[in-house]
């Protein structure tokens, strides 16, 4: 999405927004799935946009929006777009749940109109008193009470069934979420999720005016260590090291795997001192450890992790605070590797 629908999905617009696709998209006959939604938000979202202007030409033109064309619109214009299979699968099944209920719904309406309808005859037919009407009456509201009864039963039924299903899916659509946050070989946060919560830590820290320190971590020597055991057992040392940085960076902090052999820590509302403190013991617990090979005992030797740290200054920007970072990761190096520093104030880098 881009970041203007992003924003106005976020804001008082946003359900004005999802009316004006749904209704658009009923006039069109276009299926709710969950791609299709996405698609005609954009449509209503922003009126001048490339995709906008597309679907307008082929409405004009006549062309029906089928499943088909709206994917292929969808990889066209909305790249970022690209949902996961889970997503869409969990779409279907919503819209198929949703035609399930509605056509229940119909006839549990029509049930009840015509139960309605009953009762209006056996008013009227009540205006005489002779017992054999009474009863004939009675007799016939019985059997419509106990039809309208097993039909509203059916519907429950289906309503049960329904909320079921919806339970299932929202727990699948939560797994599909954690996965789309989560690095598969070490289970940190990945990229993606450090990115956003980096963006949020620094509003926040804005707000609350509690500050945020953002610490990377490289290991060192790498590419050698990778090419003397293999990439395999660099794999397990990538976890190993993961597994110090993950416990040091629990929440309420964030420890992501930043990049191939870099991780990253989000300490909101803690200062440098404190970020130094745990970096350093992040430090010593991996380079005092002697790694073996697992199959055979083998003696690895041990490896050893650099560190930079930069404080955030109000104001400022995600961006800059990675870059401070890096730099003072890159200064850690140049200096020998195997330490941890601090970065710059930002007033020494303008000035350097
Ligand atoms: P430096 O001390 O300067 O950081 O040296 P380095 O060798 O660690 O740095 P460089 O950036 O040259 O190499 C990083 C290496 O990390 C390259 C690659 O072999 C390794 N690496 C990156 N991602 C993975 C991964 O997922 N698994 C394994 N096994 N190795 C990885
Ligand atoms: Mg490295
Ligand atoms: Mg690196």
């Amino acid at each position: 999405m881009s970041v203007d629908v992003q924003t106005a999905l976020r804001s008082p617009r946003s359900y004005e927004l999802a009316r004006q696709a749904l209704e658009t998209m009923e006039a069109n006959g276009v299926w709710p799935t969950v791609r299709n939604f996405e698609l005609w938000v954009h449509y209503v979202a922003e009126k001048e946009s490339p995709l906008a202007r597309e679907i307008d030409r082929l409405l004009a033109a006549g062309e029906p929006i089928t499943e088909t064309l709206g994917e292929a619109l969808a990889a066209q214009f909305l790249p970022e777009a690209k949902m996961n299979g889970d997503i869409l699968e969990a779409g279907d099944v919503l819209s198929k749940e949703l035609k399930t209920v509605t056509a229940a719904i119909e006839t549990a309406q029509k049930s009840s109109e015509e139960y309605g309808q009953e009762l209006a005859i056996a008013t009227s037919r009540l205006d005489g008193d002779d017992v054999e009407t009474v009863k004939a009456v009675v007799e016939d509201l019985t059997s419509a009470t106990k039809k309208a009864r097993t039909e509203n039963a059916a519907l429950e039924g289906q309503l049960a069934d329904t909320t079921a299903e919806l339970g299932r899916l929202r727990e699948s659509l939560e797994q599909v979420r954690r996965d789309a946050m989560t690095d598969g070989l070490t289970n940190l946060a990945n990229r993606k999720a450090f990115d956003e919560r980096l963006d949020a830590a620094c509003e926040l820290a804005d707000v609350d005016g509690k500050g945020v320190t953002l610490a990377i971590i490289d290991i060192d020597h790498f590419k050698g260590f990778n090419d003397a055991w293999g990439h395999q057992i660099g794999d397990q040392v990538l976890r190993y090291v993961s597994s110090v940085i993950g416990r040091m960076g629990a929440t309420p902090r964030m420890a992501a795997r930043y990049g191939g052999e870099e991780f990253a820590i989000i300490f909101p509302a803690e200062n440098g001192r404190i970020a130094r403190a745990v970096l350093e013991e992040i430090r010593e617990e991996v380079s005092s450890r002697s790694l073996k090979r697992r199959s055979t005992n083998e003696d690895l030797g041990t490896i050893t992790v650099s560190a930079g740290f930069a404080e955030r200054i109000a104001g400022e920007n995600a961006m800059s605070l990675v870059e401070r970072a890096d730099a003072a990761l890159y200064a850690s190096k140049h200096a020998g590797r195997n330490r941890t520093t601090a970065a710059q104030p930002v007033a020494a880098v303008a000035a350097a």
